[in-house]
């Protein structure tokens, strides 16, 4: 993949001088990040935004910065259609490729060559993004009534059946943890 043309970093100078720091903005469109499973590129709304920043160490580069995309779905409950902002953080380090050295240490990326594309950290972090728990349209959300269809949000029908989706309620539980 040749790469986009904004998140092309040509390292030969960065390497030379510790202490650089460059900045690659982007917006991205999310076709141009060869997602093959289209059903996924679908759940993507307008483009990701990447900003990210390319620091020069004395072994190496460090990649950080976010990944904002909207990511779209129906709601597991109600199947209404959801659009939800996600933040991912990118943390990523790269040490030059020596002679002889073919594997890179845990959590290490070797460059390769005079230009690291950032293409794919992108990529990662929507794919990531699109891998999260699916979505609600609230967090109160009745849904649908599982005997008559109704949406409860909307009407409230006569049906008594009590039916807990377990599947979903280990996520529920999951998704209140405080972040971090
Ligand atoms: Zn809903
Ligand atoms: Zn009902």
């Amino acid at each position: 993949m040749a790469g986009l043309r904004e998140l092309r970093v040509h390292t030969v100078e960065l390497l030379r001088t510790p202490g650089l720091v460059r900045a690659y903005p982007a917006d991205v469109n999310p076709s141009d990040l060869e997602i093959t499973d289209s059903a996924l590129l679908e759940r993507v709304v307008g483009t990701a935004c990447a900003d990210l920043t390319v620091e020069s160490t004395v072994d190496g580069l460090v990649v950080h910065g976010h990944v904002e995309v909207v990511t779209t779905d129906d709601c597991r409950r109600c199947l209404k259609p959801v659009a939800e902002p996600i933040h991912v953080d990118i943390d990523e380090v790269y040490q030059q490729a020596t002679p002889g050295r073919t594997e890179a240490p845990e959590g290490i990326t070797l460059l390769e060559s005079e230009a690291l594309d950032l293409t794919p950290v992108v990529r990662d972090a929507v794919l990531l993004a699109l891998a999260g728990p699916p979505l609600l349209c609230d967090p109160n959300c009745a849904g649908l009534c599982p005997v008559c269809g109704e949406d409860r949000n909307e009407v409230s029908c006569t049906c008594t059946s009590e039916v807990t989706d377990l599947r979903w309620s280990a996520l529920d539980q999951l998704r209140d943890l405080p972040a971090e």
